[in-house]
């Protein structure tokens, strides 16, 4: 259409997950956390004063950041939230990479979002292919021309996480620069470089609450960083969007945050289920990727990854299909409750003649 701006007629967006209605589904396919937000959230969505909706969101989100900072173990000046980690994600490229700049560099196989808003922004971008077994050499992406470089650790759709051993001394070789952590399935891992931040100003790591925190529904990320890098996020947001955070939302994230026991159990499921799932895809016939997320990548020695997808699709289980190269054999599937994952493993079995 000519009323179209050039850049909105030829971007390329991100498709996300397919959240179909049709019929009900066993839902293995976004990555989403099978098990409730802590009885602490919920309780601070039901009690909160709706009253109070009528006034914008409190704009430094003080509360919020002060729960995210204790349980971080870093100061509230280093905390910046937005409206899902895409957000936050967002707000990178305009605050770190300039249109005319070296770019950004960061995987082949990695969140797909990345290239997206690279050419949202306009920001040129290079891409630093993983090794064959799809790890990822931090010293050829140190390699890389690049004003900045980004990492997801653990990594998706892969499920590769890169030891803590491994991420600093490629956060100090690249002292320069920025160096962008999409953590947002660190939970399940458990070595986050968040303590970094306090040594290393060029160090952003960027999380998420719709993954280990079950609240994907209500759309809140954040990022821990160098009072610099965090003003620069801030100096972005306010030239777009000045409450991106709601109140309610503020509420309930500050409540799940404060109460790391419950998710330290919902986790230690997801973990278990995860090694249990792995074990009977393998005797499936399916390679798996070892994974340190909430989530499996897995090739089948015969059948391929698209007749998979589309054979549990028939069966009423969504799992994720990338039709992309490196990776099509796979598909990427959520770990789910131990009933979730019965009834795909079930699927499998009927779609394999098993
Ligand atoms: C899910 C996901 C996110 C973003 O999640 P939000 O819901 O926007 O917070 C970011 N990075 C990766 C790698 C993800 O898989």
């Amino acid at each position: 259409m000519d009323l179209l701006s050039r850049r909105a007629r030829t971007i390329a967006p991100y498709t996300a997950g397919e959240q179909p209605s049709d019929r009900r589904y066993v839902k293995l396919n976004t990555n989403e956390n099978p098990y409730p937000p802590s009885p602490r959230a919920m309780a601070a969505y039901l009690d909160y004063d709706l009253d109070s909706l009528k006034l914008y969101p409190p704009l430094e989100m003080r509360a919020l950041r002060e729960a995210i900072a204790a349980a971080e173990g870093v100061s509230p000046e280093n905390v910046f939230c937005g409206n899902g980690s895409d957000e936050v994600l967002a707000l990178c490229f305009p605050a770190f990479f300039d249109e005319d700049g070296a770019g950004a560099a960061f995987a082949d196989v990695t969140y797909s979002f990345y290239p997206v808003f690279c050419g949202f922004f306009g920001i040129p971008h290079t891409v630093v292919p993983l090794e064959e077994d799809f790890t990822q050499d931090l010293s050829k992406l140190t390699a890389a021309k690049a004003q900045g470089l980004l990492v997801a650790n653990p990594n998706a759709p892969t499920g590769i996480g890169i030891p803590l051993a491994q991420i600093e001394p490629f956060v100090a070789a690249n002292a320069g620069r920025v160096v962008i952590l999409d953590e947002a399935y660190m939970p399940f891992f458990g070595q986050s470089a968040v303590p970094l931040t306090k040594m290393y100003e060029n160090l952003l790591v960027v999380k998420t609450f719709s993954k280990g925190y079950s609240l994907a529904g209500i759309r809140c990320g954040y990022a821990v960083g160098s009072r610099g890098l965090i003003e620069g996020l801030e100096r972005c947001r306010d030239s777009f969007n000045s409450y991106p955070v709601d109140r309610v939302c503020q509420a309930v994230c500050a409540a799940a945050v404060s109460d790391a026991a419950y998710y330290a159990e919902t986790t230690a499921r997801v973990v278990a289920e995860r090694a249990r799932l792995a074990r009977a895809l393998e005797e499936l016939g399916f390679a798996v990727l070892p994974s340190c997320a909430n989530f499996l990548f897995a090739r089948h020695a015969e059948r391929g990854g698209k007749e998979i997808y589309a054979g549990l699709r028939e069966r009423g289980v969504l799992v994720r299909h990338f039709d992309k190269p490196r990776i099509s054999a796979y598909n990427r599937i959520t770990v789910g409750t131990a009933a979730e994952n019965d009834a795909l493993l079930s699927a499998l079995r009927g779609l394999l003649g098993r």
